[in-house]
């Protein structure tokens, strides 16, 4: 999918509490991108995977995915349309404590009341080295198997995009690293776009376009086998 989004403003409370998160964010992503964002605590790194995803709507701006302007659907539109099309993965795994891995991993095609494809499933779990785990509940694993499932519950649905708030941010770095190691693999395998927020220079450096955002304001740093591109 092509995804275009056009000055993008998000501006929290009133007042004494006003703060202006994001300012004027602009980004064209094509499908097979592979896209690091880094920026300190505090920079809308979140604020902007939230509007980029349809998790949250911007104060002003548009956003379209193939031409549809996504900010036209309603709530109910909007969450069915991510449900089916765009994969998320959190810091903190958000996993529900009361369901197996596997319950978790087919969560989205259950709300969408779709049969869950089992060896679709199967080579989730192969591919994320959690298929002796599938049975267990997320207390049960590690922070690394946790995320692993999070990642297969993000490919559940067979979604073109997939977007990642700090997945290593909560794994020690043996982990993290085999996290990313496998977000690569879904991506070069699987084809999928990855778009990837973190604070990690290194994990940022695997991305083929790197961007950076400051206060809200977000510049293209590097784009691999390009020359570097910059704007504003
Ligand atoms: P990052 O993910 O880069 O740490 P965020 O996007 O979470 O940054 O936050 C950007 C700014 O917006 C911060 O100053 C933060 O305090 C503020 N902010 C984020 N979410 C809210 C909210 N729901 N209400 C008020 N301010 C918020
Ligand atoms: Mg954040």
């Amino acid at each position: 999918m092509n995804i275009e989004a056009k000055e993008l403003c998000k501006i929290y409370g009133k007042g004494e509490n006003r703060v202006a998160a994001l300012n004027r964010v602009s980004l064209k992503i094509v499908p097979g991108d592979f896209i690091s964002i880094i920026g300190p605590s505090g920079s809308g790194k979140s604020t902007l995977l939230h509007l980029l995803s349809g998790l949250d709507r911007p104060t002003s701006g548009h956003l379209t995915y193939d031409g549809k302007d996504i900010y036209s659907l309603t709530d109910q539109e909007l969450s069915a349309f991510r449900r089916q099309r765009i994969g998320f993965i959190f810091q903190q795994f958000n996993l529900l404590p009361v369901l197996t891995a596997r319950e978790n991993i087919i969560m989205p095609l259950l709300l969408d009341r779709k049969q869950p494809d089992d060896a679709y499933v199967e080579q989730l779990s192969q591919m994320l080295g959690i298929q002796d785990r599938i049975t267990h509940l997320p207390h049960e694993l590690s922070g690394g198997q946790q995320q692993r499932v999070a990642i297969a519950r993000a490919l559940a649905a067979k979604p073109d995009v997939i977007f990642a708030d700090e997945p290593t941010g909560n794994l020690d770095s043996r982990s993290g690293g085999e996290v990313m190691e496998m977000l690569k693999a879904v991506r070069e395998q699987m084809g999928k776009t990855l778009v990837i927020i973190t604070h990690d220079n290194r994990i940022a450096a695997m991305a083929d376009r790197q961007l950076s955002i400051v206060d809200g304001t977000l510049t293209e740093v590097a784009a691999r086998g390009k020359t570097t591109i910059c704007w504003r």
